[in-house]
């Protein structure tokens, strides 16, 4: 199976965000290690950069980031 290119440096994958959920271990093997194009912050970094990635944007918050890419 292959990981997000991403892994090394994300946020939530390395712990970082400021309320890490609980279920975070089951987002990291759903997404980081599965399905990490459908990532609300892989989208994100797709569409907007990745400086435009919320701090506090889960990977199962995919709704929020199409949102947030329909803002701009
Ligand atoms: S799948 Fe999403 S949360 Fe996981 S490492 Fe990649 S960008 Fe980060």
């Amino acid at each position: 199976m292959s990981e997000c290119e991403l892994i090394k440096t994300c946020i939530f994958f390395n712990d970082k965000m400021a309320d890490m959920p609980s279920t975070a271990e089951i987002f990291k093997n759903l997404y980081c290690k599965g399905e990490f194009n459908n990532c609300a912050r892989m989208i994100i970094v797709k569409a907007l950069g990745r400086g435009n990635v919320p701090p506090d944007l889960f990977p199962n918050q995919a709704e929020k980031a199409l949102e947030i890419i329909n803002k701009r």
